[in-house]
């Protein structure tokens, strides 16, 4: 099995409902994603695939869905100020935390027809949250 990892950086606002922490409040992070593909073969220029076409796809989505983006879950009571104000807010289903972001990359890589069997989340230099389906 071969196995290849890309890091992609971004940055992003969020703030956790029913969450008793610092992450309650609307802040920020500096975040870095780390995709994983894996293939039992490799393609004709011996690659599980180009690290370049992995950013782009990645970079694309995040420029335009999470980057520089405030997450709040859809029953955050800011929600409609911030809408009002034009501020770029992404409404998540669920709690915008970082295991939840690595779901998000997963899906959409996954739905673009990559062999993606993992997305990991680090939300700051110490916390990683992962994602990878049940086996
Ligand atoms: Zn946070």
């Amino acid at each position: 099995m071969y196995r290849i990892s890309k890091s992609v950086s971004f940055c992003y606002g969020h703030r956790l409902l029913n969450y008793n922490g610092k992450c309650a409040h609307l802040h920020g992070h500096n975040a870095r994603a780390v995709i994983t593909l894996e293939s039992v073969s490799l393609d004709a220029c011996g690659m599980v695939e180009d690290f370049s076409v992995v950013k782009r796809l990645v970079r694309e989505w995040l420029d335009r869905e999470i980057d520089h983006t405030l997450l709040l879950h859809k029953d955050d009571p800011v929600l409609p100020v911030l809408q009002a104000a034009g501020e770029r807010v992404k409404v998540t289903e669920e709690n915008p935390t970082a295991e939840n972001i690595a779901r998000m990359i997963f899906d959409y890589v996954a739905g673009k027809g990559f062999p993606v069997t993992a997305v990991s989340l680090w939300e700051t230099e110490t916390s990683c949250a992962s994602y990878r389906p049940e086996a």
